[in-house]
């Protein structure tokens, strides 16, 4: 069985840890690798690499620097195969889903990382003055310039669900800043991730840019509490960031954090209930229902609701449930035992406070942690699976008199990552922009290009994403104040006439 191991300035470490963490196959149960747990002193090396390596890699053009993160995608882009496969072995999604994922991320990355090119590193504020003459502080006239430095050491914390794609999402702007970044995969999915830094490490990207320590939350929590650490970007639940913004707090620096949604879809009156009802299905079962934006909580009007839920149980028996390395396969395990209990646990509450099952709902009999596409009618607020995160592949619908019940509804959760509406009418879509969360999506799903904007709203995190604003954060501004005119020989101190 592989024993996975860290990578510190520019070279695999062999692991010091004594707890090892066995990496299980969702779909046979079948252990097929392990790691050590990373502990402080691993972390310790990790940014002490990522600190030797950071100047150098900041004095090297921006372009040079975009030209080996675009040297790294490629290579990337020619083992999405392969990456695929990985993910698919530890956390069970399936190839070609995972596929076209990582080539999306692959894609994101190279458009992330051109920002650089064009992102104002320096700038002259135009229309300023460094002083005035009557405010006493300088003669009037002269410039400010704002140059942003890169941070330094920078760490990346990220979840099972999309092992590949979280990585490469957050690294472009860090490293095309010029900071240097330490990686913390989940401990439920290293695998793919320890792949993606052979192939950094095969193409070139200097050592220490790149590092990569194997953990748990401890592991985490170590790098979060480092000193030289001087932003964390966290993906994950909301517990855990949390727990990563109170550390990064308590010393000052930086987090940017994506956590968990409970996200609402609202069905308008005049849609067409079946084409609504299949993009619904595919909202809230694609990835086993394992995405923070999944549609987790459905409110359709009642004048299609009837018809709606007819085509949405019809969609949900179309997810054919099986080992994601099959061609046929739609719906993969869920990531492991937990994940599956949490979604029993959901269905089994709902129903035992009044849900009706229309699809699915019942733990298949057979090795995996699988969880059919499950339909719920007959939900309320009461219920763990319209208030907590389910994160699995479960659709439970609550049917309503009005388009404006339903935003109700869909605004009153502690979550605030995403919202979908389906609706014809103008005036809806205007009432919907205001529904508190990040991104509201208008008769789609997902989408928005490398322009995208936003910041999470109440529980689902802190920090904008975007391209922009990721290289605000990966960076920190310092105004430099030139005077017009150098101190003349009259206006030194008379100890040195
Ligand atoms: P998790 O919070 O359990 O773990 C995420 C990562 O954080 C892991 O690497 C874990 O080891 C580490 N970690 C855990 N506790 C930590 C601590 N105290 N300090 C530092 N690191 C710690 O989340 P998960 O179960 O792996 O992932 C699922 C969650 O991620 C869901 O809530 C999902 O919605 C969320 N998510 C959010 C986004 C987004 O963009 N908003 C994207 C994907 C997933």
């Amino acid at each position: 069985m592989e024993t996975l191991q860290h990578y510190i300035g520019g070279r695999w470490a062999e692991p010091a840890g004594e707890d090892v963490v066995a990496v299980v196959n969702p779909a046979t149960e079948e252990t097929f690798a392990q790691f050590h747990v990373g502990g402080a002193d691993d972390v310790d090396r990790a940014v002490a690499g990522a600190v030797a390596a950071q100047p150098g890699w900041a004095a090297l053009t921006v372009a040079r620097r975009v030209e080996l993160i675009h040297a790294w995608a490629d290579t990337i882009a020619a083992h999405a195969a392969e990456l695929a496969e990985l993910e698919c072995r530890e956390m069970g999604k399936p190839v070609g889903i995972g596929q076209s994922f990582i080539a999306g991320a692959v894609a994101g990355l190279k458009a992330a990382a051109d920002q650089a090119l064009t992102y104002p590193f320096t700038e002259t504020v135009t229309g300023t003055d460094a002083g005035t003459a009557d405010a006493g502080t300088g003669p009037a006239g002269g410039r400010t310039d704002i140059v942003r430095h890169p941070l330094g050491v920078t760490a990346v914390i990220t979840p099972w669900n999309f092992p590949v794609v979280m990585v490469l999402g957050a690294l472009g702007p860090l490293l095309a800043a010029g900071n240097t970044v330490v990686v913390k995969p989940s401990e439920r999915s290293p695998v793919s991730t320890v792949r993606l830094f052979e192939l950094a490490a095969a193409t070139g990207l200097p050592p220490g840019v790149l590092s990569l320590v194997l953990g748990d939350a401890r592991t985490g929590a170590a790098l979060t509490e480092h000193e030289d650490v001087q932003l964390v970007h966290f993906t994950g639940s909301v517990g855990a960031g949390r727990a990563v913004g109170t550390a990064t707090g308590r010393r000052l620096s930086r987090s940017v954090l994506e956590l968990g949604g409970k996200d609402p879809v609202v069905v308008d009156a005049g849609v067409d209930p079946v084409a609504t009802a299949q993009a619904v299905a595919f909202g809230a079962f694609i990835n086993t229902g394992q995405i923070c934006t999944s549609m987790e909580r459905i409110y359709v009007h009642e004048r299609i609701a009837d018809e709606f839920v007819e085509a949405l149980v019809a969609a949900a028996g179309t997810f054919a449930v099986g080992d994601g390395l099959d061609p046929a396969t739609m719906l993969g395990p869920l990531v492991d035992d937990r994940q599956r209990d949490t979604v029993r646990r959901h269905v089994e509450d709902a129903v035992r406070k009044g849900a009706t099952v229309r699809a699915g709902g019942t733990v298949p009999d057979r090795p995996g942690y699988f969880y059919p596409a499950t339909v719920l009618t007959g939900v309320d607020d009461t219920m763990l699976v319209m208030t907590e995160e389910t994160f699995g592949p479960v659709a439970p619908v609550t049917v309503v008199a009005s388009f404006e019940e339903g935003l109700a509804h869909a605004a009153s959760s502690r979550y605030g990552l995403a919202a979908t509406v389906y609706t014809d009418d103008p005036d809806h879509i205007a009432t919907a922009a205001r529904l508190p969360v990040g991104v509201v999506w208008v008769n789609q799903w997902q989408g928005g290009g490398p322009e995208r904007l936003y910041e999470p709203a109440r529980d689902s995190g802190m920090g904008a994403t975007g391209a922009r604003a990721a290289y605000d954060a990966a960076t920190r501004p310092a105004a430099v104040h030139i005077a017009a005119t150098v101190p003349a020989a009259a206006t030194a101190p008379a100890a040195d006439r």
